[in-house]
């Protein structure tokens, strides 16, 4: 079995997929090692085990709390049929990844992300978690627990996630303009007014220029004419673009300003598309947004060494949150995302060169994606001890722990 990108063969043993809990629960008691598989858009081997638990066959439900600020759904639905199926009722999702084809699980495990100065990671959103331990016993955290912060960004080493609780929202409308070409300089003069002007901002680039800004405003923000001003000057798009400006834009969510559904504006691919270039590898890395302008100049000089594994980068910021093993915890981060030609030894070296670059600025990776763990401090994380006393009394067979939990976190 392999991972969406085709760049990781998954060393199990086994995949396993059960159709209900009970079952699910029997695989994890007669197994040694397993992990419970999302729908595998990681590039890396975090979900690999001895025995595969793949989710996709567990029953849909979605659950609506009394006062409808939330719903209760399985931990492998997208969130992109999540979407779909509160909408009918008014409801909406406040924050979406640039796809909705990732499961709900799955994403917040990693500490996966949308964009926005005001937005946190996905798994901000979520108040609580149920799980299949290693013991086979059923839990829940939930917000306001002690333990809680260590629970949703579990690099998937607490269990089965079976369901997850998620904020949500009365629907609302978002219109999305892309505005073509500006200097790198410009951006780092202006980032703060840019990236804070809307309710989404995304720069792509491959580092001689800022080749397009995505642009997403509510339609009732009230910060819509200082958006307006922000990006005054900056040309339109007269057509639809694809991040990789060369690709048909097909895939796309639709752009040109026209407000939509937050689902059909906020990720950028639509959910019956392949998203991004679909034969690819990523990185992601994340700084302080303090720190900003050093870190987009340190990988611009690396332009040269890391061109030919280059596909676009991408530039988002994501507010801070307080959740332990969060790439984002404690301060509010500037993501700076690859996607590389899909050589992995290619992508493994160019994520090397941005990481060495990046080296005095204390970054950390994207979870899910391609780096070198021993070119980041794990002590960054101040509250990883806490996180392992978390895991140990649950997983006290080390069921749920993999050579890549072992290698990186320890
Ligand atoms: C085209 C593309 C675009 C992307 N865009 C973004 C982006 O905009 N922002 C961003 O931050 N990331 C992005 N990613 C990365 C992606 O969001 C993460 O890799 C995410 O973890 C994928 O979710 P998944 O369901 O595929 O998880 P998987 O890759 O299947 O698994 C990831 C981890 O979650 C665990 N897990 C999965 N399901 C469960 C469960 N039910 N219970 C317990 N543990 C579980 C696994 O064991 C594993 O440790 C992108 C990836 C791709 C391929």
């Amino acid at each position: 079995m392999k991972n969406w990108a085709g760049n990781i063969t998954f060393d199990s043993e086994h995949v396993a997929s059960p159709k209900s809990l009970g079952e699910a629960q029997q695989i994890i008691a007669s197994s040694s090692k397993v992990r419970a598989l999302g729908s595998r858009h990681s590039f890396s081997r975090i979900a690999d085990s001895e025995t595969i638990l793949d989710t996709s066959k567990l029953p849909e439900f979605v659950e609506f709390n009394a006062d409808r600020t939330s719903v209760r759904v399985n931990g492998s639905m997208t969130y992109g049929r999540l979407a779909e199926l509160i909408a009918p009722v008014g409801l909406a999702l406040s924050n979406f990844a640039s796809l909705p084809h990732i499961s709900v699980a799955g994403a917040v495990a990693t500490g996966t992300h949308g964009s926005g100065s005001s937005n946190q990671n996905l798994a901000a959103a979520v108040g609580a978690v149920q799980l299949i331990t290693g013991t086979g016993e059923m839990i829940e955290l939930a917000r306001g627990d002690d333990t809680f912060d260590g629970a949703v960004v579990s690099l998937g080493a607490l269990g089965l996630v079976t369901s997850v609780s998620i904020d949500v929202e009365p629907a609302f409308m978002v219109s999305q303009t892309v505005y073509d070409s500006m200097s790198i300089d410009a951006l780092i003069d202006d980032f703060d007014s840019l990236f804070d002007s809307a309710y989404s901002v995304s720069a792509f680039t491959r580092w001689h220029s800022i080749e397009q800004l995505w642009v997403k405003e509510r339609a009732t923000n009230p910060t819509t004419a200082q958006a307006a001003s922000a990006f005054d000057g900056l040309e339109p798009a007269g057509e639809k673009r694809h991040p990789i400006r060369e690709l048909g834009a097909e895939a796309c969510t639709d752009q040109l300003g026209v407000p939509g559904p937050a689902v059909d504006r906020l990720p950028h691919f639509k959910l019956e598309f392949t998203p991004s270039a679909g034969d690819e590898i990523q990185s992601e890395f994340f700084v302080d947004r303090r720190n900003a302008a050093d870190a987009i100049r340190s990988v611009a000089a690396v332009e040269p060494d890391i061109a030919e594994a280059l596909m676009v980068s991408e530039l988002r910021t994501v507010r801070g949150d307080s959740q332990w093993m969060s790439p984002h915890v404690g301060r509010d981060s500037l993501a700076m995302h690859f996607t590389w030609n899909p050589d992995q030894q290619l992508a493994e070296d160019a994520a090397r060169r941005v990481a060495e670059a990046l080296g005095p600025l204390e970054p950390r990776a994207h979870w899910g994606k391609v780096f070198d763990p021993a070119m980041f401090d794990i002590s960054q994380y101040v509250q990883r001890p806490q996180f392992i006393e978390l895991v140990e009394p649950l997983d006290e067979n080390r069921t749920f722990t993999n050579d890549w939990f072992d290698t990186i976190i320890g």
